[in-house]
């Protein structure tokens, strides 16, 4: 990828993102996770040099190659794919800032066991699958609050910061809406147990996602797109 294209591509999620959380609040501030999955170091570079810090993998491997190959920047990085628990120990030693896919309660008392082990902590999200999709990972919104409490009581290890949804996979912006809004509404229960990010948005849905009450969106094609 081009550095013009990098910074047009930046410049113009960032007005969108501006003007949707300014019309919630000037203090309701998003942060930006360019998810790099698709893309190579190369251009995760790029998009670092025009001011991107933060960037997320969704697989435990690449994330720790481009860790490894981008190792003198001070980049930031996220985890936000499905777990393997085969892949916990791997994911542990990369030491990631936020893991946005906790996905069950059965995987936090395993990554807590690990994390134990070594002595270590590790900054998580509950998933929740609002979206009733099958094709999802993430917990039931019902059990949502409950299982939270249980992470916290049951998993010292485990430094639960928020929650983090996919929306809905749909056309209907009213369902996807719903989505979020149901995810916003968990969230909000959880804020007096400490949770500080409601994790919503990817390319498609980010403007609807902060309206709904999203302060954390994870673009992935619209950030690193060559025109
Ligand atoms: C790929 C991915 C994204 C980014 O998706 P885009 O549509 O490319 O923006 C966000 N979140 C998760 C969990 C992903 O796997």
């Amino acid at each position: 990828m081009e550095k013009t294209t990098a910074t047009r591509n930046l410049n113009s999620l960032i007005t969108k993102v501006e003007a949707a959380r300014l019309k919630i609040s000037e203090y309701h501030i998003v942060k930006i996770i360019g998810i790099s999955k698709y893309s190579t170091a190369e251009d995760i570079k790029t998009l670092y040099e025009v001011g991107q810090r933060a960037f997320g993998e969704n697989k435990v491997q690449d994330l720790k190659d481009k860790m490894q190959t981008l190792d003198e920047f001070p980049i930031e990085w996220h985890f936000v794919g499905t777990l393997q628990k085969n892949k916990i120990n791997n994911l542990i030693d990369l030491n990631p800032t936020l893991v946005h896919s906790l996905d069950s309660l059965d995987l936090a008392i395993e990554l807590n066991k690990k994390l134990e082990a070594k002595n270590k902590k590790m900054s998580c999200l509950l998933q929740i699958n609002s979206a009733f999709e099958d094709t999802k990972s993430g917990v039931d919104p019902k059990e949502a609050v409950d299982i939270y409490k249980k992470i916290i009581n049951l998993c010292p290890n485990i430094i639960l910061k928020g929650v983090m949804s996919i929306g809905a996979n749909v056309e209907d912006e009213d369902i996807i809406k719903k989505s979020f809004q149901l995810t916003k509404k968990i969230y909000e229960e959880l804020v007096p147990l400490g949770a500080r990010y409601c994790s919503m948005g990817m390319s498609n849905d980010f403007e609807l996602a902060i309206a709904c009450g999203s302060n954390l969106i994870r673009v992935g094609s619209t950030l690193f797109k060559n025109l």
